[in-house]
């Protein structure tokens, strides 16, 4: 038996909710059905509720910075139910030798900071005379050229891998972190560019798009009062409703003779669709889309995807020597625990912990060889007990624990890797009907899924309307 659909998309994390939710709101005529393998919807966006502690065990919040993602929470009437992070969120601390040290935000900070030499400083402060370069660089090599080799290995190695997980020398600074790039692309130079943003700011420039410092990141940080992001993934199945299809994987995808697309799932029944949108995990993905375009397929199955155990763990307040200040830390590495960085959940959102304790969410693993990625969950929790005990002065053990391991959850991005998508994407899009998106492609953050949802979507309501025009009318 074959279902007929005019779009099926596979995959019912942030991205192909937000795709489906798009679709429908323009084109309510046009039938939509979200094929998920498992029994939820979110994909890694999702948080687990238990008693009083709200644990976010994917994204804890996004930017609200204007962003496609805060469009859609306007759009489905959820904007009441945002809270911000409170104004810690503004700083951010480095664990380096059992201690928490502030990462300087301003120019005197950094001056006064025991983490660099008075060499290391004084060429940071030299980066403004170095000449802007306009190729891509991996985070390392632009570090090192711009700043020198002792904040790239004190500042950008840990940043690295406790933003995105991995091997500072692997990933590209375009991929990665465009923002900073921008800025010695217009600029010249990171720092002068800072400064001149800063004073945008005050002057509220409307004109000049602006590229935020990261205090502005932490001012902008907001999630959902009572679920944290899962608010956001249950409000999007709340509003497509029976088009969800739960426990459904698609194992391939055939293109019809007739031109239109044929989903074969495990044990349900096969759907046939004008549109078919894989929004999977880059792994899936490869596997529907390699009969049908072999160099995505081959361009997706290399890029690297670190395993990441998440662990939150919550103490009484009163077993804490020195509270956590700031948003969260970034280790420098070789900790027992793999310790990637932390956030300090209930710093920035007390609601998600008792009023009593304090909730730090770790991330822990990255590398392939990390050994916190094969323990057993509680040697796991007692390797990063043990490593915050020492950071923090806990005298206590953990009240509370919640554990969580991804397997290979986000891509790494290569040097040149949004450029060859752009192309790669541009040429599955000749294939007439396959369209793809999701954190492979444009960016990772939630931000940046919304907005590669947005842009999929589009693209398959623009052919729905050039198809079969429709007298509906998106808001
Ligand atoms: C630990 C962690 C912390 C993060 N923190 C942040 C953060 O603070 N801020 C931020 O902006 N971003 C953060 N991110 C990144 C961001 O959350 C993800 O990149 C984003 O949620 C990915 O969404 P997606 O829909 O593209 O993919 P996914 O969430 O992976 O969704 C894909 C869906 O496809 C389903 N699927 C897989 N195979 C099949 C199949 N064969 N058939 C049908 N369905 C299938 C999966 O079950 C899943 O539901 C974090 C990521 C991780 C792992």
């Amino acid at each position: 038996m074959v279902d007929r659909r005019d779009v099926v998309v596979i995959g019912g994390g942030i991205t192909g909710l937000t795709a489906a939710y798009e679709i429908i709101r323009n084109r309510p005529d046009a039938s939509v059905t979200v094929l998920e393998a498992t029994d939820r919807v979110g994909g890694i966006v999702g948080a687990v509720t238990t008693g009083r502690y709200v644990v976010d065990i994917g994204p804890h919040g996004f930017i609200d910075n204007g962003s496609d993602t805060r469009l859609l929470i306007d759009r489905l009437g959820i904007s009441g139910d945002l809270i911000p992070a409170t104004k810690e969120a503004a700083k951010i601390s480095l664990l380096k030798d059992n201690r928490i040290y502030q990462i300087p935000g301003t120019l005197g900070q950094l001056l006064r900071t025991p983490l660099l030499s008075a060499h290391g400083k004084a060429r940071l402060l030299s980066e403004v005379f170095v000449p802007p370069r306009h190729e891509e660089d991996s985070v390392i090599d632009f570090v090192t050229r711009r700043f020198g080799r002792e904040v790239a290995e004190k500042f950008a190695v840990p940043a690295v891998r406790g933003v995105v997980g991995g091997d500072a020398d692997n990933f590209s600074i375009e991929g990665e972190f465009p923002l900073i790039k921008e800025l010695e692309r217009k600029y010249g130079s990171v720092l002068i560019g800072a400064v001149r943003n800063q004073q945008q700011r005050h002057r509220l420039d409307p004109v000049s798009p602006r590229i935020p410092s990261f205090r502005e990141f932490g001012n902008r940080l907001k999630t959902f009062r009572g679920s944290g992001m899962q608010h956001l993934v249950d409000t999007l199945a709340a509003v497509l409703g029976e088009r969800i299809r739960l426990g459904t994987a698609v194992r391939a995808l055939e293109h019809t003779a007739e031109g239109r697309w044929r989903v074969l799932t495990d044990d349900g029944p096969a759907y046939e669709a004008d549109h078919a949108l894989i929004a999977l995990p880059s792994d899936a993905a490869v596997q529907l889309v390699r009969p049908h375009h072999a160099p995505v397929a081959d361009a997706l199955s290399v890029l690297p995807h670190p395993d990441i155990r998440v662990v939150a763990l919550a103490y009484r307040k009163t077993d804490v020597a020195r509270p956590p200040r700031g948003i969260g830390f970034i280790a420098t590495p070789g900790l027992p625990s793999d310790l990637l960085g932390a956030i300090h959940a209930s710093t920035i959102f007390p609601e998600q912990a008792p009023a009593d304790q304090i909730m730090i969410r770790v991330l822990a693993g990255g590398l392939p060889d990390a050994p916190i990625l094969t323990h057993r969950k509680e040697r796991a929790v007692e390797l990063i007990h043990h490593d915050l005990q020492n950071a923090f002065g806990l005298k206590g053990t953990p009240v509370f624990c919640h554990e969580h391991l991804w397997r290979r959850p986000i891509p790494t991005y290569p040097v040149g890797h949004r450029p060859l998508f752009r192309e790669l994407l541009d040429s599955v899009a000749q294939l007439g009907g396959l369209h793809m998106a999701g954190n492979s492609y444009f960016g990772v953050g939630v931000n940046d899924c919304v907005r590669d949802a947005r842009r999929a979507a589009t693209g398959i309501i623009e052919a729905l309307r050039s198809s079969r025009p429709s007298a509906a009318v998106g808001r």
